[in-house]
């Protein structure tokens, strides 16, 4: 690659952020926001996805677009995502989020830390240090790409399903999103990626995509989560071809710790 400044000052950007992620994980100012997530069934709040935030010095969040590509090409994913992992089970463990309808949090797990052999033995072990049901956590993963990391995913996930977890395939319909990893990943949900809900109101296709994906879906036992609901009109839209959960800014944003606590004891009173 030629060195122009272009690549320079990405250069030095990269390392101010990995300083960053250094910098939170020691000082401990890594969050997981949680963004409350809707059950057209049960018509309460019933899960959540977990989304993790740097706190900086100042105050200000760093959100995750900026530095989850860092940490995933430096290594940092690995002690970011347990961190984001114990948090949760913190979480879990300590507040009253059960009782007020919340069944399980929802995770999200990169790539890379799926390619780690020791991934599934160490979310366990975190697990039971907390004494968390396997129940009360779902797995979020995205496709992987190549069939030698794919072998290595799988046997991480059929690690952590023994235990009694279950995943979720998140960022179906995103880019070039495969039909055959919704048959091959032994995933019980599957969540329709914002493009791919936001197509289903404006092209007369996507519908039809939606509508037959909701059918294979279920035709196969498995659950289906619209994500990036943002308005009225598309929440009365999405219910109809057979959504079981929904989640985006229409009904919240990803909400620290108490605030989430606060919407949930509301909302599902
Ligand atoms: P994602 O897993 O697809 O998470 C959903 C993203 O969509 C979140 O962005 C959420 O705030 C946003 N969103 C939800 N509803 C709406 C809506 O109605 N409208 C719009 N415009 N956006 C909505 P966020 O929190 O910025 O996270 C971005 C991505 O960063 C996540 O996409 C995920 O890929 C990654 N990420 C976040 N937390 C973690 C984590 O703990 N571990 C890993 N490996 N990746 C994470
Ligand atoms: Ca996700
Ligand atoms: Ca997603």
């Amino acid at each position: 690659m030629e060195i122009n400044e272009y690549n320079i000052q990405d250069y030095f950007k990269q390392n101010e952020i990995k300083q960053d992620i250094t910098n939170a994980l020691i000082e401990d100012r890594v969050e997981a926001f949680f963004q409350p997530i809707y059950s057209t069934k049960k018509k309460k709040f019933t899960t959540a996805e977990a989304l993790m935030r740097i706190r900086q010095e100042n105050g200000t969040l760093l959100p995750p677009n900026l530095f989850i590509p860092v940490a995933e090409s430096t290594g940092l994913i690995m002690p970011l995502g347990e961190r984001i992992f114990e948090k949760v089970c913190r979480f879990l463990k300590e507040s009253n989020i059960r009782e007020l309808g919340i069944e399980y949090i929802e995770i999200n797990l990169s790539i890379v830390q799926c390619e780690q052999d020791d991934l599934a033995e160490r979310l366990i072990q975190i697990m039971k240090q907390y004494e968390i049901p396997a129940s009360w956590i779902n797995l979020e993963i995205t496709e992987s790409a190549t069939y030698n990391s794919k072998r290595k995913v799988l046997k991480n996930i059929s690690k952590l399903r023994d235990h009694g977890i279950e995943f979720s395939l998140d960022d179906f319909g995103k880019g070039q999103s495969n039909l055959m990893y919704m048959v091959e990943m032994p995933v019980s949900i599957v969540k329709l990626d914002m493009d791919l809900s936001k197509a289903y109101f404006s092209i007369p296709k996507a519908k039809n995509v939606v509508d037959s994906v909701a059918e294979m879906a279920h035709g196969m036992g498995l659950k289906l989560v619209a994500e990036g609901i943002e308005t009225k009109e598309e929440l009365d839209g999405i219910i109809e071809p057979g959504i079981d959960y929904i989640q985006g800014f229409y009904f919240s944003k990803p909400l620290p710790e108490a605030e989430f606590l606060e919407f949930i004891a509301e909302k599902n009173a």
